[in-house]
């Protein structure tokens, strides 16, 4: 960019000494995604980190040897290096909390396998038993110290003094954050001035006796609700850890993280690979490309047979009273086009046209949250996708943080279309399997019905498919797969299947006379020129239906 403005500002000095003889014409530069303007940094889990699932793991006391005054939290020594042992044997790759912090809100690349330790109560044991084994491994990890019993030695668990932490903290791989001053059992639970007590005294405490900021807290028992995580956030907090056994990404909220407990560090493991299988972990981003053609094709792929129209300027749209694909192109002027995402009220007569997921169309200023908190776990991990004019991306939705303006913005600051795709059928050209589609848990995925999607070839080019007969989700998924769709997602399938070229309406899963397409309340739409070969084909391929009355007479003949 800097190269540019220089070099014009050089030809324009140049101009004005000698002017040439013929007028100057500069090349413009190609048309490319412009530069992303410099982003205030996120603070919020941002739809950067989607691409990564990160489980935190929470010690208390690292014990030398389990006895009969242990406790179930406790881990002895043999137990920690076995976990360690798994975490390596996994190809784990352990990292700060700072890192943690970095990739969810600005999306900072981490290792693929990252996972993070952390330690509750500042326990004399981490010290003598777990550091050497961390130390040998150069793993980072994070302490909690609540500031009442730093030093304490009496009991059976010491607690470390500020000498030792100080000590640890010449390990630039050691963090230490906050977890209150007297550890209360539930913090939420007590009035605001005593909860801004505990998070602002121990913080400045820590900070003095450390000499250094301390930015992040652990909740004790992990107890917190939605007051306590903004007195976090006032007290200068950047980001804060509960109990709850989730992934990091999956958090609700930078101000409450999900932690697992360390017992349940092979499940926690496990959660991570099951949610890279089935779409998180799947961020897809990508240029997109605007043709002004719009072609048809019509192909059989892995016994599937597929209306695919390719090219032109895709855009969503809404329908106040819900309309056919068909009426939706004849309203707006645009060329081609297919039904969009699922919907809260599926009878055909019914008006109700809430959307499921988060949505934006080019005339909407903001995107629509799904405020129904009932299904949104149902919703987790299902591909939204998002485009502007320049690129389009697929990222696995989370409903707490994903359902208002500022992520989308802050991913991608031009977003004019976003909704939600029912299941991630094609990643970066390959088909998921049954086994990936039933993670989604959605009970219809392997019947066989008329199925349609939205997606888009290797080189950008917007892909609005359809199955012309029935077909399972997985037998969609190859057939688009081997067809060249790079990526795609599913659209409401089944009776709303309809893929409309022109004004011909080529696959549909809903066919009476009176409504030859079944009304949607949102539609993707194609705008351009259609292609004059892909209109011969259209017509000869056109569905065509028969009139009631023409039925009834061609009954009774
Ligand atoms: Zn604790």
């Amino acid at each position: 960019m800097k190269f540019w403005w220089g070099l014009a500002l050089a030809v324009a000095l140049v101009g004005c000494q000698s002017p040439p003889s013929t007028p100057f014409v500069a090349k413009p530069p190609e048309p490319t995604v412009p530069a992303e303007p410099e982003r205030t940094p996120y603070t919020q889990i941002s739809m950067r980190a989607q691409d990564r699932r990160i489980p935190v793991i929470m010690y208390h006391d690292v014990i030398a040897k389990r006895d009969r005054n242990s406790q179930w939290f406790d881990c002895s020594v043999d137990e920690f290096r076995a976990q360690m042992e798994f975490l390596k044997s996994q190809g784990a790759v352990p990292i700060s909390v700072q890192d943690l912090y970095d990739h969810l809100t600005n999306g900072k690349e981490v290792p693929e396998t990252a996972v993070v330790l952390t330690f509750d109560d500042n326990y004399q044991g981490v010290y003598d038993n777990a550091y050497p084994v961390l130390k040998e491994n150069g793993y980072p990890f994070c302490v909690f110290v609540h500031t009442a019993f730093v030093g304490k030695t009496e009991g059976l668990h010491p607690k470390m003094s500020y000498t030792t932490l100080n000590e640890l903290l010449t390990d630039p791989n050691v963090t230490v954050g906050s977890h209150t001053v007297t550890h209360p059992d539930d913090l939420s639970q007590l009035d605001i001035p005593t909860q801004e007590q505990e998070l602002q005294i121990s913080k400045q405490e820590l900070e003095t006796n450390l000499n250094r900021k301390i930015d992040f807290l652990a909740y004790p028992n992990g107890k917190n609700d939605e007051t306590t995580q903004g007195l976090a956030e006032s007290a200068g907090y950047k980001m804060s850890f509960s109990i709850v056994n989730g992934l990091a990404e999956e958090s609700p909220s930078i101000q409450c993280v999900s932690r697992y407990v360390h017992t349940r560090l092979e499940k926690a493991w496990e959660d991570r690979q099951r949610a890279m299988d089935g779409g998180g972990g799947g961020a897809i981003r990508m240029p997109l490309k605007s043709d002004g053609t719009i072609s048809l094709k019509i192909e059989e792929h892995a016994g599937v047979r597929l209306a695919m129209i390719t090219g032109g300027t895709p855009e969503t749209d809404t329908s106040e009273t819900r309309e056919s694909v068909l009426q939706f192109i004849q309203r707006t002027g645009a060329q081609a086009g297919i039904n969009g995402t699922f919907f809260a009220m599926a009878a055909i007569k019914s008006t109700d046209n809430r959307l499921v997921g988060p949505c934006k169309t080019p005339t909407m200023p903001e995107v629509i949250g799904d405020t129904e908190t009932t299904r949104w776990e149902k919703l987790r991990n299902r591909p939204v996708v998002l485009w502007s004019k320049y690129e389009i991306a697929f990222v696995p939705f989370q409903p707490e943080t994903m359902q208002t303006d500022a992520p989308f913005k802050d991913y991608m600051p031009e977003v004019q279309n976003v909704f939600m795709g029912g299941a991630l059928l094609v990643r970066n050209g390959v088909p998921m399997d049954r086994k990936q589609l039933m993670i989604f848990g959605s009970r219809d995925v392997m019947d066989a019905r008329r199925r349609a999607a939205l997606g888009v070839t290797m080189d950008g080019q917007i892909v609005c498919a359809a199955t012309r007969e029935s077909a399972t989700s997985a037998q969609f998924a190859t057939a688009l797969a081997e067809a060249g769709v790079n990526n795609a997602v599913l659209l409401d399938s089944g009776f709303s299947t309809s893929l409309v070229f022109g004004e011909k309406i080529i696959a549909s899963g809903h066919s009476t006379a009176s409504e030859p397409s079944r009304p949607v309340p949102h539609a993707i739409l194609l705008r351009g020129t259609l292609d004059p070969a892909s209109q011969v084909l259209a017509q000869q391929n056109e569905l065509r239906f028969v009139p009631e009355e023409n039925r009834r007479r061609r009954r009774r003949q």
